[in-house]
Order: structure tokens, then C-alpha cells, then sequence
């Protein structure tokens, strides 16, 4: 569907305004569609080199984000495809999926399905008997349980991990220990001031619903104290990442490490209830655990012990009622490869469609990836460092690239196999199915089956230092198409892409070698350069102020954004180089009426704004996210670009045009940085109830 994201009327807007165009014969709709965005998104009254962030996104009022709009259209796109049933030529697989849809809307129709979910909540309270404080032994037993049997995260997610010291070399995966993804802190992402009642709300009549006759003024006590632990959670997850708070240990280790927690028998559990073999023949207390923020780990569970039985216990319970609201997200997030499959298969039919995707896909990718390692070649104290160099090369030489979809995912025989040990019966109770969900979900996690993070349907991109890894999903590909013109693609998706591979050589990443391990590779001299680029960012961004949608204003943290910032302002580079080195790069665009006299290289940085329309989070997560607010992250990675003010004309230090700024992997002659991207968080715009689940695992 390439781009198509915004109406027809803009388009006969377009039409019956063209002057200097010829024909719109010449032009592809997407090339058409391209320049008419862009052209309502401008606001001529601001001058780009004073704020060009308002100047390409407010026309008066934000225009939102491409990603925004694609994102939701994907999930409506995704839901509606749940529900048109079965195809003919479908595999066992993919019915699977429709018959649990089937199953599920079937059960929540039964008279006795409130009774039933009662049932399943307050087994739960056997977990609490007869202890007055919750002890080790029964945090242990409450997370395995609520992993396995109802997806929800509370210490830790379900994950695979590899060990980071070498002594646990000869384990070839072992159990992660990743903090949870708290709900606040995707809902809150995005900003919008009555998403915290929203949520309140939910809490409210969920907790409603397993006790009818609670009392209205408890009730509203109780939310907000709900509400409260889980903002409090929200706060420590996911505190910066530093490869200091990444800790392997055996489970004995970790029970002395971690003791309010009792690792024996969670890993006992997880294995007795998921079915999977985890211990592979190893010693219960010698097997090891990857605590992948042991930092947030230890705050999470101070949370816990400081929080009070009773609210621990609501809290669980009014939780596990949030999964039962949506059979969509029940079969999406039970069979999330299926889901994944369907999309992909809609969207190009026939293996050639795909096989042509690819291509122009893996082509853009390439040309960055390229380029990455040309403009890092041409660092100083790379190119002349040789430890360093060759480590970077290592790196380069080694990245692994996941372009639309792993291969598989479009395989039914392949999925068929994944999935031949998950079957319902014709005459599945609720209970008796959801379990047989959860239990499935967690032992495809167990057996590497899925990444649950890893979803081919969000327009986001990934990179993975742990495995050196950069997955661009084919949902985040459908904002380009081959019929675009080369600002377009390389602006937007490109920058994205550019921004990922650099996530490798950022502050975090670069602490990881080719092979994934935590080794530092570089040279003292060139660790030291290294050092003081980052440096530059930190303080630059540290001046840094942002606004959200309160008008609270806050600074921000260059230091926890630096990661972030760093792979902004080498991504653009690497794709603004690769853009000028496409032959058709000054390839003739539409004129609308406000793109008259506007130049290619324009183009470029306007593509590269539309992407960035999102509204910014509010002030008060603002020490805990990692990505500037989006109206910084322009700000920081345009004005540390020279291209930038060559293409707009700015004067000396307008406010995006500053002499004072950071070269980032910028080659000595000339200058330049870099471009954005995109991370985690961005499914956060789908429906409160979606959530509920989806952290679920
Ligand atoms: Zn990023």
C-alpha cells in the first residue's frame, strides 16, 4: 500500500493547484501523495532555520507523525483481518489462529463466562494463603505463576538471553531476567493528559468486577494506590541502559544477590509449568540467570516489599482481569508469528511480490549500511587506529540484518511445524483455553520459538547489540515505496535505518563486539576519542529545554539520552550520504504551491521532520525515557549538521545553525551528523485494552 496514508481530498486539492506542472501524468501517486503532505505541513509564517521542527509539522496545529498514522492503520488492518475467517489454501496454522479467535468470542458469550473468570482470579488467592507477609518463597511462586498462567509480567519477562561472561560460555541460552514493561510507561509515551483517568478507569472496573459490592470511596482509594505502583514501576523501567547493570550469575548466586526473591523456585516453576526443559541436565543452583537491568531489578523489588500484601494481591488480580477484555489480543499475542504471516501474505500475495519487496528493501538498506561504513572509515581515530579499526570492521563485517521479516514467517509449512504442538478441542472451557494459551506463548518463548519484542507489524526498527542484529520491519518499510522519489525514502526510513546500525557504535552498543559480547574493542586513544564525542552531545543536549502538552517545561538529560542522540546524529548522515548517492536523487517532484523553489536536499530534511510530528511525553517520565522528546531530537540532530544550514541558507548561529555544536562521526574535512530513529514504544498508540495483554509476556 506504499504510502498511502492520506485522503483523496488533499489530492484534488493538489490537482486543481499545480502550476508549474505540466502533467500529473509524469508524477507516481506516491511521489504526488509525498509532496502533498509535505506541503500542508509547512507553516510559512516560522523560518526553518529558527524552528523547523514548527515549521514542517505545524500548519497551525500538528500534523501527526507518519508513523502514527501507519500505526494505526496496520492495527485496525491486523484486526480486521482476525475477523474475515479463513481463507481457502490457509494452513493449519493459520486456522489455528482463527479457530482460537472463534473460540474465544464463543466462551466470552457464555452465560457463565464472568463466573468462570471469577473462578481464575481467585485461585489465585491460594497463592497467599497462610502468609502474612509475602515471603521469598512466595514472590517466587507468584511470578512464575503469573508468567506461565496469565502473561503477566510482574519481576521479570519471559526471555532468552545469552550469558555476557565467558564462564558461562558453554550455555548456549539461558533464562533472561528482563524487567516488565509497566503499562503507564507505554500509555504515558504518547502523550495525552486523560490517559492517566483512562486508566484509572480500567482499574476501576476491573477491580469492580471481581468484588461487586466493594464500597465506591475504597474503590476510588484503591485505584489510584493501583495506579500509583504501577507509575512507580513506570519510573524504574527501563532505567538507562548500562552494560555495568547487565549481570550474569548462577540461580545460588542470584538467591544471594537478589534473596527477597527465591530463584530456585522460579526457575523450578517456569519449567514444571511451561513444560520446558530448562535446566538441560545442568544443577539447579548452577544454572545461570542474565539480569538484564539488575539495576531495575533491585528497584523493582524494593517496590515490592515497600508495597502492602493486600494492594500487591488487587493489584494482580485486577490485572489478570484486564486479560480476558480482548480476544483479539488473545490470539495475537498467543500466536503473534500467525498474525505477523497474515500480514505480510495480505499485503504481497504471491512469492514474487515478496521477493520483489525485498529487493528494493534490502537495496535501500544496503546503500546505508554502506555508507555507515564509509563515514566511519573516515573517522580519524578509526581509520588510524588499528586495534580500533579493526574492531569496527568486525562489527561491520558481522551485522546481521532482518529486512521486513526473518525468513519463514511467510512459510506456512514452516509455521505449521511452530506451531504443531498447540491445539485446541472443539469443546475448549475458558479456562481450559486460556491456559493452553499462556502455557503455549510462554514455551515458544522458553524454546526460542518468538521474540516477543521482535514484531514484524510495528513501524519501528531495532537493533540488537547482544547479537548485532538490525531488524527493520516490513510495517515501518510500507511508509516508503520504489514509486517514491529518493528524499522521500531516504529522509524518512532511511534516517531510520541509518539510526539503528549507529545504535552499534553508540554508548551502549559500542560496548558489545561483532559477536555480541561485552568487549571493549577499541583502543585506549580511540575509546578516549570516542569518549569526548559523546561528551560533546552529553553537554550539548544537557542545554537542551522541552515543553509537553501541560506546559510543564523540563531539561533535558543528555546523559541518558545520549545513546539515542548519538545514533540520531550518525544515522542522518549515513542516509542523507547514501541519498546523494542514489543516481536519482534530484529526480523531479510535484510542485505544489509551497514546494515552488524547494530543492531536493529540502526535501530530504522535510521527509526527515514528518516522521517527528509526535506529540512530546509528559515531563514527569521525562528522567526515564531514553529518547530526547521528538522536538529535540530534531533540534540536536539538524543543527549538528552542516548539510542542514547549506540546504536551508541559514545564518550563522540562527538557532539551527549554531558555530558552537557537536561533530558527530563526522570525517575531519567538512562536517556534518547525523539523523534519528526510532525505538521500542511506538505500538503505544493502540487501544488501552490491547496493552493490557500485550505486556504480558
Ligand atoms: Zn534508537
Amino acid at each position: 500500500m506504499g504510502n498511502f496514508i492520506f485522503g483523496c481530498r488533499f489530492l484534488v486539492f493538489v490537482f486543481s493547484t499545480w502550476t508549474t506542472v505540466s502533467s500529473g501524468d509524469i508524477f507516481s501517486p506516491e511521489a504526488k501523495q509525498f509532496a502533498t503532505d509535505i506541503d500542508r505541513r509547512i507553516n510559512e509564517n516560522v523560518n526553518p532555520c529558527d524552528d523547523f521542527y514548527e515549521y514542517s509539522c505545524f500548519n497551525p496545529t500538528p500534523v501527526n507523525s507518519t508513523r502514527i498514522v501507519v500505526g494505526s492503520e496496520i492495527r485496525q488492518t491486523i484486526l480486521n483481518r482476525l475477523k474475515t475467517g479463513k481463507k481457502p489454501g490457509d494452513g493449519e496454522a493459520v486456522n489455528k489462529y482463527y479457530d482460537l479467535y472463534k473460540q474465544c468470542s464463543t466462551v466470552q458469550t457464555d452465560e457463565n463466562f464472568n463466573q468462570t473468570i471469577l473462578d481464575y482470579v481467585h485461585d489465585f488467592d491460594k497463592l497467599f494463603e497462610g502468609v502474612g507477609k509475602i515471603d521469598a518463597s512466595q514472590l517466587a511462586k507468584i511470578t512464575a505463576y503469573l508468567l506461565v498462567h496469565h502473561g503477566f509480567s510482574l519481576i521479570t519477562t519471559l526471555g532468552k538471553s545469552k550469558p555476557v561472561h565467558k564462564r558461562f560460555s558453554n550455555f548456549r541460552s539461558i533464562l533472561s531476567i528482563e524487567a516488565p514493561k509497566s503499562l503507564s510507561q507505554d500509555v504515558l509515551y504518547f502523550f495525552d493528559p486523560t490517559r492517566a483517568d483512562k486508566f484509572k478507569d480500567i482499574l476501576r472496573s476491573h477491580y469492580a468486577f471481581i468484588n461487586s459490592t466493594v464500597d465506591k470511596k475504597y474503590l476510588n482509594k484503591l485505584a489510584s494506590d493501583m495506579y500509583n505502583l504501577e507509575f512507580a514501576i513506570a519510573h524504574v523501567v527501563p532505567a538507562p541502559r548500562d552494560v555495568k547493570n547487565v549481570q550474569t550469575m548462577t540461580v545460588s548466586e542470584a538467591m544471594k544477590t537478589f534473596p527477597t526473591v527465591d530463584w530456585r523456585t522460579v526457575v523450578t516453576l517456569l519449567a514444571s509449568y511451561s513444560g520446558v526443559d530448562l535446566l538441560d541436565g545442568t544443577k539447579l543452583d548452577d544454572y545461570p540467570l542474565v539480569f538484564e537491568n539488575s539495576n531495575t531489578t533491585k528497584l523493582i523489588l524494593e517496590i515490592i516489599a515497600k508495597t502492602p500484601q493486600e494492594l500487591l494481591k488487587n493489584y494482580f488480580k485486577t490485572r489478570i482481569v484486564g486479560v480476558f477484555v480482548s480476544c483479539e489480543a488473545l490470539t495475537t499475542t498467543t500466536l503473534p508469528l500467525i498474525k505477523q504471516h497474515l500480514y505480510i501474505i495480505d499485503l504481497y500475495p504471491t512469492a514474487a511480490d515478496r521477493a520483489n519487496f525485498k529487493r528494493f528493501a534490502t537495496k535501500i538498506a544496503d546503500n546505508i549500511i554502506t555508507n555507515v561504513r564509509k563515514m566511519l572509515e573516515e573517522i580519524t581515530w578509526i581509520k588510524n587506529d588499528k586495534q580500533t579499526y579493526a574492531g569496527f570492521t568486525d562489527k561491520m563485517n558481522k551485522l546481521t540484518k532482518i529486512i521486513g521479516y526473518p525468513d519463514g514467517l511467510d512459510d506456512q509449512a514452516h509455521l505449521d511445524r511452530l506451531h504443531s504442538d498447540f491445539a485446541l478441542s472443539a469443546n475448549e472451557t475458558m479456562t481450559s483455553m486460556y491456559l493452553k494459551c499462556f502455557k503455549f506463548l510462554a514455551k515458544s518463548i522458553l524454546d526460542d520459538r518468538v521474540i516477543i519484542h521482535l514484531d514484524m507489524t510495528s513501524v519501528n526498527a531495532y537493533y540488537n547489540p547482544n547479537s548485532n542484529i538490525i531488524g527493520i520491519p516490513i510495517a515501518m518499510l510500507q511508509l516508503i515505496s520504489p514509486n517514491d522519489i529518493p528524499a522521500a525514502i531516504y529522509g524518512n526510513v532511511g534516517t531510520t535505518i541509518g539510526h539503528e546500525i549507529i545504535h552499534g557504535f553508540d554508548v551502549y552498543g559500542a560496548q558489545f563486539d561483532g559477536d555480541g559480547d561485552i568487549n571493549p574493542w577499541m583502543s585506549q586513544a580511540g575509546q578516549a576519542s570516542f569518549d569526548s564525542m559523546v561528551q560533546c552531545v552529553v553537554n550539548e543536549y544537557n542545554e537542551f529545554n522541552a515543553t509537553d502538552a501541560k506546559n510543564n517545561t523540563f531539561k533535558v538529560n543528555g546523559a541518558q539520552t545520549a545513546g539515542e542522540n548519538v545514533a540520531d546524529n550518525g544515522g542522518i548522515r549515513a542516509a542523507y550520504n547514501a541519498f546523494l548517492s542514489d543516481p536519482e536523487w534530484d529526480k523531479p517532484f510535484p510542485r505544489t504551491p509551497k514546494l515552488k523553489d524547494t530543492t531536493n536536499e529540502q526535501l530530504f530534511f522535510l521527509a526527515f521532520n514528518r516522521f517527528w510530528c509526535i506529540p512530546p511525553f509528559d515531563a514527569s517520565l521525562a528522567s526515564h525515557f531514553l529518547h530526547s522528546p521528538s522536538k529535540v531530537r530534531v533540534l540536536g540532530t539538524l543543527r549538528n549538521f552542516e548539510p542542514f544550514r547549506k540546504a536551508f541558507n541559514c545564518p550563522a548561529n540562527s538557532q539551527y545553525a549554531p558555530e558552537k555544536h557537536c561533530d558527530v562521526y563526522t570525517p575531519s574535512e567538512g562536517s556534518t551528523s547525523n539523523a534519528q530513529s526510532m525505538t521500542s514504544n511506538v505500538a503505544a498508540f493502540t487501544l488501552l485494552s490491547f496493552f493490557m495483554i500485550l505486556f504480558v509476556l
